[in-house]
């Protein structure tokens, strides 16, 4: 009887270790003697374009999910397709990845992260969500306390920040995971931050006005 392929999808925050996974197990598969084929997406530009980096220091060459991913799968006919950075793909990509496993049946796994600093769904991990035929969290603790992780928290200069472009493309911006808990009270910290500042700036004027008399 032959294994049907299928369409996993494993998604986790950032510095949950998802880049490392992929380098294992392409690794692994290699070992045996099998071929992978790894592909990224195109606007991950923190490592130089079509590379999958870990943290812990392993980096290799990654293929970009452009409109030849299709044709280069058909032609090399891996043993199993790793896809990283999946959040960034579009729906049409992602059902893509569902045609490989389907008209090829060759096992896709799709990582990449659920949502965006603001906690917000990404377009290709909602799709993935749709149509992934087994869906995996790849845990890891909150910065601050010991909770899971949800959140993606942008920060800059050192502060958390909420507001902005989804994607920030070549930005200093660092990346924290946060729990809901944790997360929540830097929002609200920021809010206060804010309006004390929008306080100040209604006092500023008073004075200004009163000088002037
Ligand atoms: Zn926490």
């Amino acid at each position: 009887m032959t294994k049907l392929a299928k369409l996993y999808y494993r998604y986790g925050t950032m510095n949950s270790g998802k880049s490392f996974d992929i380098l294992k197990i392409a690794n692994n598969y290699e070992e045996q003697g099998k071929k992978v084929l790894i592909f990224t997406s195109v606007v991950d530009t923190r490592h130089g374009i079509g590379k999958v980096t870990s943290r812990v220091g392993f980096q290799r060459e990654a293929l970009l999910m452009d409109e030849q991913m299709m044709a280069t799968v058909e032609r090399d006919k891996p043993d199993c397709v790793v896809v990283d950075e999946t959040q960034f793909a579009s729906t049409e990509q992602i059902d893509k990845l569902a045609e490989i496993v389907d008209c090829l049946d060759i096992p896709v796994i799709a990582y990449g992260l659920m949502t965006d600093f603001q906690g917000l769904m990404f377009a290709g991990s909602k799709r993935l969500l749709e149509i992934a035929d087994r869906i995996e969290e790849i845990k890891t603790v909150c910065w601050y306390c010991n909770r899971k992780a949800r959140f993606n928290t942008r920060f800059k200069d050192g502060k958390a920040v909420f507001t902005g472009e989804q994607l920030d493309i070549g930005g200093n911006d660092k990346y924290q995971p946060l729990c809901r808990k944790c997360y929540m009270k830097e929002k609200e910290k920021n809010e206060q931050v804010k309006l004390l500042k929008s306080e100040e700036a209604k006092l500023d004027n008073r004075s200004d006005v009163v000088d002037q008399s």
